[in-house]
């Protein structure tokens, strides 16, 4: 049976990080970001403490806001305006997801989109469908891009078949449209679409972000295909599952990320590049 390479996000994400405090260090103004956290979402908080604990790796600045679960879209909407005015902060970030009460389409759009560090605002969309290179991308699928990128750097993605399983604005959207931009042939697929393991069978990049725990099995996965699990499922019994299932990936895939391990630190470094690149922006205004 041929080896699977695990993929290490963590060690690349840490490399990535030291980067990124290399080059905070060299600037003139420390970079600030802004995260706001509407209620009590065990899983929200856990990802905030990472990202805190992030930017004091990087030397980025933080600065959490924790509103009660009860706070109305119009005190959301005040405390953005107030982050978008300040100049000690160059990034904000509304952690998902929002109390039911709260429509984090519309909040989002607060964002002034030079803070918009988690790619979200229409503006932001907008700029990645258009490949303008002054927006700023979502943080997981440009951590999955790197990822991608890092295990074969000279190697060009053109003509790959990536199937890409969601389509949420989050991940499977900006991810089919990273793949797109590297030229590659690329499937959404989605909750409705038909023959699914048939298609992944076919891809060479398979990219699993569903939320699905255990979804893709062995027989979806082509030999030789690199396999991205971006889900993030937590079961019954409290450990964390991928959209992969256990082992399925293992003497078929060339290469799996794990979970955790794989795309989730990626896409906490991802953010402190974002929060980097957009306070190098703000400052040349
Ligand atoms: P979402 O619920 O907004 O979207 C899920 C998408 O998957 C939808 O488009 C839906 O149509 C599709 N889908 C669901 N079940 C399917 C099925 N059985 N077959 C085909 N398509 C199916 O979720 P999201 O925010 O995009 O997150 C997806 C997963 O990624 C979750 O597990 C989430 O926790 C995880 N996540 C991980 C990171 C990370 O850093 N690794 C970041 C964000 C989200």
């Amino acid at each position: 049976m041929p080896q699977t390479r695990i993929i290490d996000g963590r060690a690349l994400a840490a490399q990535l990080q030291a980067d990124i405090a290399r080059q905070v260090d060299r600037l003139p103004h420390q970079p600030g970001l802004a995260v706001i956290l509407v209620g009590d979402n065990p899983a929200s908080e856990i990802y905030v403490k990472r990202k805190v604990a992030a930017c004091r790796k990087t030397g980025i600045a933080s600065f959490v806001h924790p509103l009660p679960a009860v706070t109305t879209k119009d005190e959301v909407a005040t405390l953005i305006d107030a982050l978008n005015m300040r100049p000690d902060i160059h990034g904000i970030l509304l952690q998902l997801p929002l109390p039911a009460h709260l429509n984090p389409t519309e909040l989002i759009q607060h964002i002034a989109p030079a803070k918009d560090v988690d790619g979200l605002t229409i503006t932001n969309i907008g700029r990645l469908m258009a490949e303008d290179p002054e927006g700023l991308v979502p943080c997981t699928p440009q951590g999955v891009m790197t990822l991608l990128t890092s295990l074969a750097p000279d190697q060009s993605l053109a003509g790959k078949l990536a199937v890409v399983i969601g389509r949420s604005m989050l991940c499977g959207r900006p991810m089919g449209q990273l793949l797109l931009q590297q030229n590659c042939t690329v499937i959404q697929a989605h909750s409705h679409t038909r023959n699914l393991a048939a298609l992944c069978a076919q891809a060479d990049i398979l990219v699993a972000a569903a939320g699905s725990p255990g979804l893709v099995q062995s027989d979806w996965i082509k030999p030789g295909a690199i396999v991205i699990d971006v889900g993030i499922n937590r079961l019954a019994d409290g450990t964390l599952m991928g959209d992969v299932a256990h082992g399925a990936a293992d003497g078929q895939a060339a290469a799996v990320t794990p979970v955790p391990g794989g795309v989730g630190p990626m896409t906490v470094a991802c953010l402190m590049r974002n929060t980097l690149l957009a306070a190098t922006r703000l400052a040349r205004r």
